[in-house]
Parts: structure tokens; sequence; C-alpha cells
């Protein structure tokens, strides 16, 4: 049955129209089937239900991981092979078959016995890695389960691409779907700046946050949604009349984005004249021919975390060497910014994170855990990176720095590195360009002394808003104090700029303030040099850099210092955008 029609107001994360049917992934809300107890006789019948119910996950399983196998050549297909793994499970087979033959349960309620008694162990564990087995374990009953009452699983997820619902996507699970089949997304939790939010940017996906969980509870597959991504609308089963209007709407946004593409020959330069260079941020798996497509001046944010998802099999030196070779290769003479592993926060790594934090994102994230963990895995990636830098014009920056000594601590390490490398006779970069991601509090406050010792700042705002305003960046509750306009804010990246200004550094900003055109008069006003976002946002960008003048906003940035709100700056801005470019208001 059809869940009722009806319009919601959630938080709108990543642009865009997506229109269709359902598809929810992580763990799903199921009833518990009845403790139903069956006579005698029937025990054969529903052990021949029960393995026939595993032969057929198995195969649907197999074929999900030659399918992720094939698409993506490497490690994150490995998902599936482990589902299949726990599938054989001897232990788990026969406790089922216990729970058929000799207390007569029916196949759905031995199933399901079965999967919340192991789940309940690994559970009752403090180990992360082991809680996330209680999710594949899960995953896997679920599909049993639905066999067994005669859904087809892979048909289901497979036959039509389908907007995601979830409670909270983990970027591990962004990473790992089936991009030609989603849509979109829409979840209970997360934010703009969430990590799931930035992968649905990259991958071009609408998005929208804070979907009440007694919603998402009730869609099933038959449900049609509408994701707006650009009011946070969503609308379940939505009548023919809307529907068709979203469809021109889509129409009309692809003609937008499309006319915009024309565009991407011209220089990125206000109307009077200074060149705000837009560069890309790009993921572990995209090409970089996309980022040559926007014309965009280089990779301004590779966030290498992203190969170190799979805590089964983190990438060694030559992989890793390899990775960005390829990456310096393609880009030619344009910049690449490689940032060294940020792992804490919301992106978690059981193998190189293992024990849990109260407070993660105040935790030991970034460089701290490089340097107080995991300093081999950390001078593998930077020898890696050493070698890779002879292909390319390669900088290098360090994530969540909060001292002067993470800095200079960093750079023995990489002198050190190189006398190595030398003695073996490998090539590396000799002068190697670093720089200091700012993105807490204290960074901006002491951009001064960090100055002396980097080659180039990048202002990741996503974290800088977060720890200014403190604000967990992925909790919707509090997005409403989430405020990228706030006079603090500003006055923290102009502390930044003022100080690289005087000791000649570049200034890059690479958060997701970089990528909406509601703030670019501000950052083109506060004297940056550089906007760092995914591929898909650079053409409106452009037209949008090229709808200004550099003097007005240096104008407009003067008065927003004075205001004491974030409001009165929004306000500002907002007036300064229809003057310009009045088409951009939506965006
Ligand atoms: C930021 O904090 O703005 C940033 C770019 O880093 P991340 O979003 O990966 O934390
Ligand atoms: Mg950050």
């Amino acid at each position: 049955m059809l869940t009722p029609s009806c319009n919601i107001q959630a938080i709108p994360v990543a642009p865009g129209i997506a229109i269709g049917r359902v598809m929810r992934i992580g763990e799903t809300p199921r009833e518990q089937p009845e403790p139903v107890v069956l006579a005698p006789e029937m025990a054969e019948p529903e052990l021949a239900r029960f393995h026939s119910a595993l032969e057929k996950t198995g195969t649907q399983l197999a074929g999900l991981s030659d399918k992720l196998k094939q698409k993506l050549q490497d490690d994150e297909a490995g998902i599936f092979d482990a589902h299949i793994l726990i599938l054989e499970d001897q232990l788990l087979i026969s406790e089922v078959e216990k729970g058929i033959k000799q207390d007569h349960f029916s196949a759905e309620y031995a199933v399901f016995a079965t999967i919340e008694k192991f789940s309940a162990v690994f559970n009752g564990v403090n180990d992360e890695y082991l809680k996330e087995r209680a999710l594949d374990l899960r995953d896997v009953g679920n599909r049993i389960l639905d066999n067994l009452s005669g859904v087809d699983v892979a048909k289901i997820a497979y036959n039509e691409p389908r907007i995601i619902i979830a409670s909270n996507l983990t970027p591990s699970e962004t990473v790992g779907l089936e991009r030609e089949f989603v849509l979109g997304f829409a979840t209970e939790t997360g934010s703009a700046t969430s990590h799931t939010a930035i992968l649905a940017r990259s991958l071009k996906l609408p998005a929208v946050v804070g979907v009440p969980k007694e919603l998402l509870d009730k869609l099933t597959i038959a449900d049609k949604l509408i994701v707006d991504g650009f009011s946070g609308k969503l609308i379940v089963n939505p009548d023919r009349h809307t529907e068709e209007a979203y469809l021109l709407k889509q129409r009309e946004e692809q003609k937008f984005y499309f006319s915009l593409n024309e565009e991407n020959n011209l220089p990125p330069e206000t109307s009077d004249g200074f060149r705000l260079q837009l560069a890309a941020n790009l993921d572990a798996d995209q090409d970089y021919n996309e980022v040559k497509q926007t014309a965009a001046y280089g990779v301004g944010l590779f966030r290498t975390e992203f190969i170190f998802m799979d805590p089964n099999q983190l990438p060694d030196e030559e992989r890793q060497y390899n990775i960005y070779k390829k990456l310096l290769v393609a880009a030619g003479n344009a910049p690449v910014t490689i940032r060294t592993i940020d792992v804490g926060g919301d992106k978690l790594n059981t193998a190189i994170l293992r024990s849990t934090e109260q407070n993660p994102f105040l935790g030991l994230r970034g460089i701290r855990l490089c340097l107080r963990e995991q300093r081999e895995l950390f001078a593998t990636q930077l020898r890696a990176l050493l070698r890779a830098g002879v292909h390319g014009d390669l900088r290098v920056m360090l994530p969540m720095v909060s001292s002067i000594f993470e800095v200079k601590e960093t750079k023995e390490i990489i002198a050190k590195l190189q006398q190595d490398l030398a003695k073996e006779g490998v090539p590396c970069v000799e002068k190697l360009k670093l720089g200091v991601m700012i993105e807490t509090p204290v960074a901006a406050i002491i951009a001064q002394q960090l100055a002396p010792e980097v080659d180039f700042f990048s202002i990741g705002t996503n974290d800088l808003i977060q720890y200014t305003m403190a604000v967990d960046r992925s909790n919707e509750r509090v997005a409403y104090l989430y405020r990228p306009t706030h006079p603090a804010i500003l006055h923290l990246i102009r502390n930044t700029v003022e100080a690289a200004r005087e000791y000649n550094l570049y200034v890059s900003v690479c958060g997701q303030m970089a990528e909406s055109v509601m703030y670019t008069p501000l950052l083109l006003g506060l004297g940056v040099h550089e906007l760092s976002m995914p591929t898909a946002s650079i053409p409106v960008q452009r037209r949008m850099v090229r709808s200004l003048e550099r003097l007005a906003c240096e104008e407009l940035v003067q008065k927003a210092l004075q205001c004491s709100n974030a409001t009165e700056v929004q306000e500002l801005v907002r007036a300064m955008v229809e003057k310009c470019a009045p088409e951009m208001l939506e965006r």
C-alpha cells in the first residue's frame, strides 16, 4: 500500500531535482516475525525453504560483488564478499537449522532470532569494528528474510534508478553505491557539510537531510518521491500535476547547466579584471577528465582519507604512489593539492582509529591522529607523495592543524624521508610545497605565526564554522546555528588572508562555502585567491564571479564586518546578488 501523499520541508544539502521510487539502505526497520511454532512434520519443508533462500541470497550477493568489481576495479567491492562469508558461516546456519528442527520455529523466526542473537554478541563488545560487523550481519539476515518472503531484493535494488532513503548514510556506504542506480538521497541525519552530502554533490545527486524518522520508516519500495535539493522540499507520492511541474523544473535546470557549460572557456574574472581561480575538489574515484571539462584550475582538494576507508585493506606505499602519480600526470602543469589523511570526526576507519571517542570531532582527528598514533601510516603516505611529486605540480596540505608544533614535526618527518629516499636513490621532490588547512579557530587566529612555516593556506570552512560556532556540522538539529555568513567567520577569514598577504602566501577556500554562489561576494571581497569545489559547481561559480565587481565586494565586506549577526550579512549579500546576478538567487 502506498504511503499517503504528503509534503515536508527538509534541509537541502545538494542541489537538483530527483524524481523516483524509493530504495532503503542501511539498517532496515523490520517488523519482528511472529514466533510461530509449527507442527513437527513441517520442519523438513521449512528447512528446504531456508536453504533455498540461502542459495538465492548467495547468488544475489555474488552478482552484486561482480557488478561492483567490474565498476570499481578495486577493493570497495569487498563488502559483498564479506557478506558472502557471513552467509556461508556454519555456526550461523546450524543455529537456524536448530531453531527449525528442535524448536519448530518458522524459517523466518529462526533466521530472525539467530541474527539477533549473533549481532547482540558483536554489539556487546566495545569495539567499533565488531559493531560494524553486526550491521553486516543484519544486512545479510534481512536479505535472507526478504528471499523467504519472496521479495526479490536484487530486482528491487537494481531494476531502475532509485532515491536512496536511510536514517544515516555513512561516507563508505555512499562511496559503495552503484551510481547509475541512484537518483538522489533523503536521510534523517546529516547536514550540508557532512561528508555524505559532500559526496552527493560531487556525484551530482540531489539530496536532503532532516527527514523525520516517522516518515522514513513508513516509506516502502512502491512509494515515489520528489527530492528538491534546492528548496529542501520532499514530496511523497506526488499528484500528476505536481510531478509534471517538477519534471519541467528539472528540464529547465538541465538547460541552465547546459548553457553554463558553454561558458567553460571564459576566464573566471570579475568585471574589474580580478581572476579568482576555480579549482576542483576531487574524490578518489573521480576521473581527472571532469576537471578538464570544466576548465578548472587543477585540484584544490583531494581528500585522501577516502582511499583509506576499507578497514580490511589499507593502501600501501606503492598503491598510493600510483594513485597520486596518475592524478599528477593527468593534471600536467596544473596544481594538484593533496591533503594528508583526515580520518576521525565522521570519517571513521576502524583499522586506523580503533578506540571510540566521546567527541570524535574534537578528538584524535587528521594531523593529530597521524602524529600521535599513526606515524608509520603517515610516513608511508608522505613517502608516496614525495615520490609522486616529481610527476607534476604537487602541493601537500595538513588537515585539522591546531598548533605550530604539528607543522614543525611534520616538516621534520618530511626532511627525514627526503634523506632516506635520496640515500636509496629514489627520485623525490626536493622542495615540497606544504600548506595547512585553516579549519580550527586557533589556526585562523595564529595564522601570522603559521604563515612563515608554510607555502599556502587552504581555508576549510566546513570545520572552521563548526568549531567557531560550536555546532556539530552533521547534526541537523543545530543546523540553524551553522551560519557561514556570521561576522565571526568573516573576521577569522580576514585574519588568515592578512597574515598570508604579509608572507606572500596563496589562499584557497575548499569548504562548502566555496561552492555556494551566495557566499562568493564575501570570499572575493575578503581577498582569497582560489575557491575549490566539486566539479559540478564550477560552471555556475564561474558565471557568478563574472557577474561581480571586486571593488564592490570589498566594500560589501567592510560593511559585513561591522554587522552583529549572520542574518544582517546575508541580507547585504542578497541585495548585491539581486542586483548583479538575480538568476543565482535560488541557487
Ligand atoms: C573543511 O573542513 O572545510 C574541509 C574542506 O574539509 P572536510 O570537509 O573534509 O572536513
Ligand atoms: Mg575539514
